[in-house]
């Protein structure tokens, strides 16, 4: 027996989100059934409004507020730093350590050849133009430990070169109370690699 068409619709919609699979798309869809319309209606005006009620600040690229960028105030231009980070999330991620008190700049994409995205997909005026703009004195690469990561921050690297900035990137190694035993090579050897003075 086949679910109801709409069920078999609200399934496939929801499998679209990361890390859902078929099972708990259907526990997903199961649980609203239970919901009363009022909910589903407040949900899915939610969702409608997205485009409207979310938008990414023209200068850096993070999410906007209430018609402002929390990220673009004067103060934090006043620190003379710019963290490079692919995606508006990593702001929020950066913010929660409260090591970081300068400018963001989302570059939304990581170089891979492999699917296509070249360095054509960087928007390198604009990053140089923030960074004249604002006096910037270091540029912090905070991006991911991948191929692609990697493969992004050589290049932010060598075309950054003559900017006149200190350029410094977040350092890889052995994760928060985790045993040395448990730690692949891979991240042992960036540890050593990136290690410092102690
Ligand atoms: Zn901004």
């Amino acid at each position: 027996m086949k679910y109801p068409l709409h069920l078999i619709k609200l399934i496939e919609t929801l499998k679209k989100l990361p890390g859902v699979g078929t099972k708990s798309a259907e526990r997903f869809a199961f649980h609203m059934l239970d919901w009363q319309p009022q909910q589903l209606r407040e949900m899915s005006t939610i969702i409608a409004d997205m485009p409207s009620q979310l938008c990414c600040c023209p200068t850096c690229g993070c999410l906007e507020d209430n018609g402002s960028c929390p990220f673009c105030i004067p103060e934090r231009l006043q620190h003379q730093k710019l963290c490079i980070i692919a995606c508006a999330k990593e702001a929020f991620a950066i913010e929660a350590t409260g090591e970081f008190h300068g400018c963001f700049h989302v570059l939304g994409t990581l170089l891979s050849p492999m699917s296509g995205k070249g360095a054509d997909m960087i928007d390198m005026d604009k990053l140089f133009r923030r960074i004249k703009s604002n006096n910037v004195t270091e540029v912090v690469i905070a991006l991911d430990s991948t191929l692609e990561g990697d493969a992004t921050a050589l290049y932010l690297k060598s075309a950054l070169t003559h900017a006149g900035v200190t350029i410094s990137r977040l350092a890889f190694g052995i994760p928060m109370g985790s045993s040395l035993e448990y730690v692949d090579g891979g991240t042992l050897a960036k540890a050593f690699s990136g290690r410092s003075p102690y």
